[in-house]
């Protein structure tokens, strides 16, 4: 039944935002055949470009089902239509892609493994039946095998794997579930998997035989997604030991991948929000409440409440995990401060000394992208830890026009951004760039991104700090603009915009050090902020760093500052008393730095208080990783305690002071006298956030401003977090926390692309 040519219409449609490698083309097309119209459909950098043609009506609603019934994995952020005369198309078909000069270009996030190939995977009956490498328009690897855009088969890491018969059909037939899936692949024609294990290549049923090796004790080195693993059986103490001290990593947790959710669920209290993280697209590592003895080794996370668990979210690590222990540990493999090892020849010289044998494929790794992890041991809202696979590079919307711009980030942590038109894309974590291996993955990825999205930004966006490796990067590159901005503007200034707030707000920025604007070193900073400028109403008090860097390695040095603001002279006898040490050498010479301030900057920093608290208690005097006292002190909270301890308000030198040494010396005097750790502990925890809430309601009553952004590592803490933002929402302020990346100075370089792009919007 034709429609005759007086009554056809035709429309040019663009669709855009993430509607590509999402299966989106061939719902297009399954739209048109319901609709009976012609056309075509083709992907372009960024947008799907349409032309439908057919009777008026069914060429609207055609266009309405676009937005309606677009498939699950779609984020459409605009669908335009224009009309045009019609030609007369007698059929509809999806024509090759084009690669567009400036058009924007969202590729999509790795996809985790999905129902449908998890049960053909299942089926001995299916040709996929264990085979690894399954993956559909649903699901997959996409972002780490792009290697250029268009988002096509021939510009990804599987172009080397030509399609067999079977899948070419699969792929090229608008009825099948795999109709244009990029990544598609079977055993005939996809990726293999091998295991080496001493010199020996074992081709046949490699994952039964890692599974062996694995329920053996052994160390086996795993390629997956994003990079490589080192995963151990995670019920023994004895092979985690050795992981730890090949690993040389005395406590930091490791992460486990358990084989199902009630493996779990057995091991880990999961609110819904956990449940629920562990399930979804992106299967991100939560990190939940450990239940009392699961079976897992206690050296997984050591001093830690919570475990860091995450789902199989590949075939490869479903079919594994059948062979293996039920839990694995799955940390990064890498060496030390190193980033993700993503080749075999890499694995193999870098992680030789670290596995017993390596559990290899040949579907290469373009851009390495470590597990993300989120926080969600609490009801409230999860708070992302780390942001990587799964949620790379899924863009943010700005509330306005920004021009180009890259932003480079911080030292620690470090994410890059890129900023154009109304969006944001944030790199996944890179680490910290202290060495020149992370430096180089840096440089990789800055190049990659560029390239990717076709960008060529003339303003670079970096942090005021000379000496970080990001602010060298950006003076050394070829641009009209360099913006400096300042550190805690940054996180206030990246949690307004996720919020889409553009107004002037009170901004919480807490974390460990930061670069300040007059030669302090800051930290708990109290700013009125919105994008562009900020203005310093309120510090934690200042007080030394002994000896500079070696007091943020070292927690005692920071106890011995705040005891000496405390009791002064009597400082040392405390110390003693709190069972701190040092040597004579050392001890004369924090004696020394406390009263010339030699190489020992004043500091505001919540983070180096956290550190004095901690070491003070106790409760971690050796720091191995960043992080570990205050980490180790909100594991040693009693939850149900209430008490605490009051700090004292001061203005000086324009500022309101948040003085915490009360505080610091009611702890130490309530430990001294016997009250247990965990008491005191949420005492202190209790005490900062009453003193912080108290210094908000003093700023309110002079500046009419109630909204307050919270931003800073010191926020990955969830009690503080919970209590302060409760606290402070009973007293009527509106409370803006994080949503879509990290407190940590993960969100740094999207912050400084806010405040950049403010200083520099294209007008009109
Ligand atoms: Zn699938
Ligand atoms: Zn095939
Ligand atoms: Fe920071």
């Amino acid at each position: 039944m034709r429609v005759p040519k007086e009554r056809l219409v035709r429309k040019i449609v663009r669709v855009s935002g993430v509607v590509q490698g999402v299966g989106f083309r061939p719902f297009v097309a399954l739209l048109a055949s319901r609709y009976r119209l012609c056309g075509w459909v083709r992907n372009t950098s960024g947008t799907v470009e349409i032309e439908i043609e057919g009777s008026p009506e069914y060429v609207d609603t055609f266009v309405d089902s676009l937005l309606s019934e677009a498939p699950p994995l779609a984020q459409i952020t605009s669908v335009s239509s224009l009309d045009a005369d019609p030609i007369g198309y007698s059929h509809f078909e999806i024509r090759e892609s084009t690669a567009e000069e400036g058009g924007r270009c969202v590729i999509p996030a790795d996809i985790a493994v999905c129902e449908e190939c998890l049960q053909e995977i299942a089926d001995p009956k299916n040709r996929r039946f264990h085979y690894a490498f399954t993956n559909c328009t649903n699901c997959g690897p996409r972002y780490t095998i792009v290697r250029r855009v268009p988002y096509d088969r021939a510009n990804t890491t599987m172009a080397s794997f030509a399609m067999c018969t079977d899948c070419a059909a699969e792929y090229h037939s608008s009825h099948d579930r795999r109709f244009h899936a990029e990544p598609i692949a079977c055993p005939q024609c996809g990726p293999r998997v091998w295991l080496e294990n001493e010199g020996e290549i074992v081709e046949s049923e490699p994952l039964r035989r890692a599974g062996e090796l694995l329920f053996q004790g052994r160390i086996v080195a795993i390629k997956g997604l994003g990079g490589f693993h080192l995963a151990c059986d995670a019920r023994s103490d004895g092979v985690v030991r050795m992981l730890r001290s090949r690993k040389g990593r005395s406590a930091k947790p490791f992460a486990i991948m358990v084989r199902d959710i009630k493996e779990a669920e057995r091991i880990c209290e999961l609110t819904p929000q956990a449940r629920e993280l562990l399930l979804s697209r992106q299967r991100p590592i939560v990190l939940a409440r450990k239940k009392p003895s699961p079976g897992i080794s206690e050296q997984v996370a050591p001093s830690n409440k919570n475990l860091g668990v995450m789902l199989p979210y590949t075939p490869l690590h479903v079919l594994l995990l059948e062979y293996s222990p039920a839990a694995l540990v799955m940390t990064s493999g890498n060496l030390s401060e190193e980033p993700l090892v993503f080749t075999n020849s890499l694995a193999r010289e870098k992680l030789a000394g670290l596995a017993d044998a390596f559990l290899m494929h040949d579907r290469d790794i373009h851009i390495p992208c470590d597990d993300s992890v989120v926080r969600a041991d609490y009801s409230e809202e999860p708070v992302l830890i780390r942001r990587a696979r799964g949620y790379v590079p899924e863009a943010i919307q700005l509330p306005f026009e920004s021009p180009e711009i890259l932003a480079v980030g911080a030292e620690q942590k470090n994410t890059f951004c890129l900023a154009w038109e109304q969006q944001a894309v944030v790199s996944q974590h890179i680490g910290d760039l202290d060495t020149a291996e992370t430096l180089d993955y840096f440089k990789y990825a800055v190049d990659h991104f560029l390239a990717l999205f076709g960008r060529r930004p003339a303003i670079v966006a970096h942090d005021l700090h000379p000496a970080y490796m990001s602010s060298q990067y950006a003076k050394a590159m070829q641009v009209d603009t360099r913006v400096g901005v300042q550190h805690h503007h940054a996180h206030v200034a990246a949690c307004l915009a996720e919020n889409g707030c553009t107004d002037r707000c009170i901004g919480i920025a807490l974390d460990g050090t930061g670069y300040g604007t007059e030669g302090t070193v800051w930290g708990g900073e109290l700013l009125l902020a919105d994008l562009k400028d900020f203005e310093r109403v309120g510090r934690f008090a200042v007080v030394r760093m002994p000896g500079g860097e070696a007091s943020i390695r070292d927690p005692c040095r920071m106890a011995l500052a705040y005891l000496q603001s405390a009791y002064q002279d009597k400082c040392w006898d405390i110390a003693n008393s709190l069972g701190i040490k040092f040597s004579e050498l050392e001890t004369r010479v924090i004696k020394r730095q406390l009263e010339t301030g030699l190489n020992s900057p004043l500091t505001s920093s919540a983070g180096r208080l956290f550190d004095a608290v901690s070491a003070a208690l106790g409760v971690c005097r050796e720091r191995t990783y960043e992080g570990q006292p205050a980490a180790e002190l909100e594991a040693a909270v009693d939850e149900t305690e209430g008490g605490s301890y009051a700090g004292r308000l001061y203005y000086a030198e324009g500022l309101l002071n948040l003085d915490f040494t009360p505080i610091f010396r009611c702890a130490v005097e309530e430990f001294l006298s016997g009250t247990s750790v965990q008491t005191v502990a949420a005492r202190f925890h209790n005490s900062l956030v009453d003193l912080l809430a108290r210094a908000c309601e003093d700023i309110r009553n002079r500046t009419r401003i109630s909204t307050i952004a919270l931003s800073g590592g010191v926020f990955q803490n969830a009690i503080i977090t919970i209590k302060l933002s409760e606290r402070l929402r009973a007293s009527g302020f509106d409370v803006l926390m994080h949503r879509v990346l990290p407190p940590n100075d993960a969100c740094i370089s999207f912050g400084q692309a806010i405040v950049a792009a403010s200083r520099h919007i294209i007008k009109g």
